[in-house]
């Protein structure tokens, strides 16, 4: 059984059909990248499976837990999945340790000791564990992003979701938390990504998803999507890209 699992979610914003009938099935430890023209419907797939957002028509399936958009209670989704934004949204007053110590703190009433070794713990595996007491405006960008991973990471999410988690990066920082990611899927973290780095779609990514006009034009290997695009929406996008 898959992880992640959506059949036919259709979303509207008023008139405005953004998905219209989109599947994924994502497996536990795989690495998902989806690519698409700004758009096409990624962000609000995203926020969907994330449980930020609900959906007019489909089935999304989580771990085992079956949703038909109009829940109420998310908490028990919220904690399965980790949502990783291009801007990192950091609170400014707190630490990057007290950023990550926040939720697992309120959500899940950790104690305070067990709640310090965590956080300590998910500073280290982004490469920031001398960080712990530095505020988010003496952190670069990739630094900071990196917290914001950390953060996801510490309620020990099921599946972590990042929505162009560089687009915001000066170019020099990209590599940094490409770096991070490609640790996570080294490790065995389920990853769905909305990325521009085809390069790095098509190295760490199992499954690329081509999203077109709110529906999956295409998927399949990356590198065999790369290279011989059996649609002539995806030839013309990697071309534009190149
Ligand atoms: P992408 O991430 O692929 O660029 P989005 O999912 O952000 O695409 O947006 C798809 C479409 O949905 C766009 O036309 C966008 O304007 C619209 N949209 C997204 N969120 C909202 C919203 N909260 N209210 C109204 N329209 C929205
Ligand atoms: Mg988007």
């Amino acid at each position: 059984m898959p992880l992640v699992a959506a059949e036919g979610i259709h979303k509207s914003f008023g008139d405005n059909e953004v998905l219209k009938g989109v599947d994924l099935k994502v497996k536990e430890g795989e690495v998902v990248a989806i690519i698409g023209r700004s758009g096409s419907g990624k962000s609000t797939l995203l926020r969907i499976i994330n449980g930020l957002e609900s959906f007019d028509d489909g089935i999304l399936i989580i771990d085992g837990d079956r949703r038909t958009g109009m829940e109420k209670d998310l908490r028990d989704l919220r904690l399965k999945v980790g949502m990783v934004f291009q801007q990192f949204n950091l609170f400014p007053h707190l630490t990057a340790g007290e950023n990550v110590m926040l939720a697992p703190q309120q959500v899940k009433k950790m104690g305070k000791q067990e709640v310090r070794a965590l956080a300590e713990e998910m500073l280290s595996r982004v490469g920031l564990g001398d960080k712990f007491d530095a505020y988010p405006d003496q952190l670069s960008g990739g630094q900071q992003q990196r917290v914001a991973i950390a953060r996801s990471l510490a309620m020990q999410p099921k599946v972590l979701l990042c929505d162009e988690i560089t687009s915001a990066l000066d170019p020099e920082l990209v590599g940094e938390v490409l770096e991070v990611v490609r640790k996570l899927a080294e490790e065995g973290m389920t990853l769905i990504m909305v990325t521009h780095e085809m390069r790095f779609a098509r190295e760490v990514g199992n499954k690329l998803i081509f999203m077109h006009q709110g529906k999956v034009h295409e998927q399949g290997d990356p590198k065999q999507l790369f290279a011989d695009p059996s649609t002539p929406e995806l030839a013309s996008f990697i071309r534009a890209i190149d």
